[in-house]
């Protein structure tokens, strides 16, 4: 279960109310059972349960990390397309998600999405086992998010042209990768013109045009694909 780095004191852990619970009630476990603990930064440990709190037993070495490290701007799908979105990306080993709103997004997220978002990302990784929780930004405009760099691999997804596919394109010797897929009602021109200029190579994920939700998904399982062993 995911502990926060506070929660550890001394080779123990206090836990909280609610893991005591999903330790005791859901995952059914007594005292003297043994569980990991992640602290959402890399680490796991090996954790013995006691009444409120646990005892860490010993660092454990766990390799569920992509070998390059991704970054998807998602322009904001409508309702809650993009719990899904931070569900399954996070799942598929994502590093990193940047909510964009772009010239077409119909959504303007409150404050508390951003919380949300960050819980389901929380949990998916915790699910999946992995080291790290990938992390959420603040959603920021789209335009205002394309800066050049020229040491990273990016890609810009567009549904429509004749682009070269995602799959051909993934340098296996890059370690930085950043992917934006676009809303709805797709980017405007004017979007593929300035990330074009800030050096995004417009791609395609194949002839089938894809849900906005299902775009940064296909795009992060043909990169994790194409480069984990
Ligand atoms: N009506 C929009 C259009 O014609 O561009 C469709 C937008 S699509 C629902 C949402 C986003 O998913 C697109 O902006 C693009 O980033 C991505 N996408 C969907 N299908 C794609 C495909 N076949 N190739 C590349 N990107 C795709």
């Amino acid at each position: 279960i995911a502990i926060a780095p506070s929660q550890f004191q001394q080779g123990q852990i206090s836990l909280t109310k609610e893991q005591q619970h999903y330790l005791g009630r859901v995952l059914r476990l007594r005292e003297g059972d043994r569980f990991i603990a992640m602290d959402g930064r890399g680490k796991w440990w090996l954790a013995q349960l006691a009444a409120e709190q646990a005892e860490v037993l010993e660092p454990l070495a766990v390799a569920t990390e992509l070998p390059v490290s991704i970054t998807l701007m998602v322009a904001l799908p409508k309702g809650n397309g993009f719990d899904e979105v931070v569900r399954c990306c996070t799942e598929l080993g994502v590093a990193c998600i940047a909510p964009v709103l772009s010239d077409r997004t119909l959504l303007n997220p409150s404050p508390q999405k951003l919380e949300r978002w960050r819980r389901i990302a929380a949990e998916a990784a915790e699910q999946s086992e992995r080291s790290f929780v990938p992390t959420i930004l603040e959603p920021v405009a789209f335009n205002s998010a394309v800066t050049a760099d020229a040491t990273t691999q990016r890609y810009i997804c567009e549904a429509r042209g004749e682009y070269p596919h995602l799959k051909h394109l993934i340098n296996s010797v890059s370690t930085e990768i950043i992917v934006a897929t676009g809303p709805e009602g797709g980017w405007t021109e004017k979007e593929i013109e300035n990330a074009i200029a800030a050096g995004f190579q417009p791609v395609s994920l194949g002839r089938r045009i894809l849900r906005a939700v299902t775009a940064p998904v296909v795009a992060l399982t043909l990169i994790s694909a194409s480069c984990e062993v």
